[in-house]
């Protein structure tokens, strides 16, 4: 048996999550991350066959990490809710495409925080099946809300006491769920709820979040309102998403409950700077615009007590598009983190809130080799990985799947599962 490809890229600037930035060398054997240091790689490990690659100084990230979309959703301006047998095959080849698009954007692990149908998990069994390549996924099927909550027409399954909230999350689990997500307050694209309502209770959230954590598993609440923000905290959930109205008791709670803040900048900035013009519903316009000063405040006072921070996007609302997940790292410098933590926030701390830190999110030796290639420096300019031509190449689980300079990308294993020309397949 012949032993796995082993590959060293030497002269990369490497930021490799844990906080450290070096020129120096990453070598990669088969899935795995085999060594990381400073200047040229041991001898000992580019002989033998090894491909030895000079990246001129280019950059080298642990894979990006964004813990909140909807691969299922289209970025539309107003999204429809069909619903029918026919819907659900479209959201599928919708799925497929996203997932790839996110690969393109340099997110090689998303959290999937709720999809109409089953449509996420049969996302899974077809890149099993090599019918299509996805990043590392992590999944929620549908999301846990209240009768006539926010999300209940599309991806939402209403459930009305604790009783019934410890089913729906058992169900979710029971058909291969990652995460549980729950509704705690409205939302912006419901029409009919309000942004600041609380919606679920703490003992209905308590009991999802219970049966998420019973089963080894994570949750996430959406919450926008003060209130819903607070009873997502004392429920136990692991992430908070959105948290736009956040205020100094809930930020004490959720430092208190160890809870995790998913801030979505990216959703409430394209609805507004999108606007109705763009075709965006009247009323999503207008909580988004009611939300957006509370949501950069809230952010920047939740930032500086220390509340934990993941990256996410929530790609799939109107405007919000997959593989521009990357705009989210210039939010989060302008409201206040160095480059370098904006990094970290997209890599190592959001590997550990998906409890997926002992193998991706850093580049160290034993972890799955998920990097990517870049053109510049971002922590001289994080706003150049907002462009996917900077991302010049993306790795995942040590196979590279997106390779710009060689205008190749990777394709299922149905389909060959080599790379292949991208002109010709786009
Ligand atoms: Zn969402």
């Amino acid at each position: 048996m012949s032993s796995p490809l082993r590959t060293a890229l030497t002269n990369g600037r490497i930021i490799d999550g844990t906080g450290a930035v070096f020129t120096g060398h990453l070598v990669i054997e088969g899935a795995r991350i085999l060594a990381v240091g400073e200047g040229e790689p041991p001898a000992h490990l580019t002989g033998d066959g090894a491909r030895v690659e000079d990246l001129g100084g280019r950059t080298v990230l642990p894979g990006m990490i964004d813990c909140h979309v909807h691969l299922s959703m289209d970025a539309l301006a107003a999204p429809s809710y069909a619903g029918g047998p026919r819907d659900m095959l479209g959201r599928l080849m919708v799925a497929a495409k996203n997932a790839l698009a996110s690969l393109h954007g340099g997110i090689t692990t998303v959290r999937d925080c709720g999809t109409p149908g089953e449509v996420d998990f049969a996302l899974r069994e077809a890149a099993a099946a090599g019918l299509c390549i996805t990043p590392r996924l992590i999944l929620s099927g549908r999301a846990l809300c209240m009768t006539g909550g926010h999300g209940w027409q599309l991806l939402g399954v209403e459930v009305d006491g604790p009783d019934e909230a410890r089913k729906a999350a058992r169900a979710q689990l029971k058909a291969g769920a990652d995460n549980v997500k729950v509704i705690a307050t409205g939302g912006i694209l419901t029409q009919g709820t309000e942004i600041g309502s609380p919606q679920l209770t703490v003992a209905e959230m308590r009991a999802a979040a219970d049966e998420a954590h019973n089963a080894g598993k994570i949750a996430a609440a959406h919450a926008h309102g003060a209130q819903g923000i607070k009873n997502a905290a004392r429920a136990g959930v692991d992430s908070i998403e959105h948290a736009y109205f956040i205020d100094a008791e809930g930020i004490e709670l959720m430092l208190e409950h160890g809870t995790t803040l998913v801030a979505t900048s990216a959703a409430v900035r394209n609805v507004v700077h999108h606007g109705t013009a763009a075709g965006i519903p009247a009323h999503s316009v207008a909580k988004a615009q009611s939300a957006i000063d509370a949501h950069v405040s809230g952010f920047k006072a939740a930032h500086k007590a220390g509340v934990k921070m993941a990256m996410g996007t929530d790609s799939g609302v109107p405007f919000t598009r997959h593989g521009r997940n990357l705009d989210e790292l210039g939010y989060l410098v302008e409201m206040g983190m160095t480059p370098m933590k904006a990094i970290q926030t997209a890599t190592r701390d959001s590997a550990r809130l998906l409890k997926l830190d002992d193998r991706i999110g850093t580049l160290e030796p034993g972890k799955l080799a998920d990097l990517l290639v870049v053109e510049g420096d971002p922590l001289a300019d994080i706003t150049l990985l907002r462009d996917p031509e900077a991302i010049r190449r993306v790795v995942l689980d040590g196979r590279t799947v997106v390779d710009r300079d060689a205008s190749r990308f990777l394709v299922g294993s149905a389909f060959g599962g080599e790379v292949v020309n991208r002109a010709a397949s786009a």
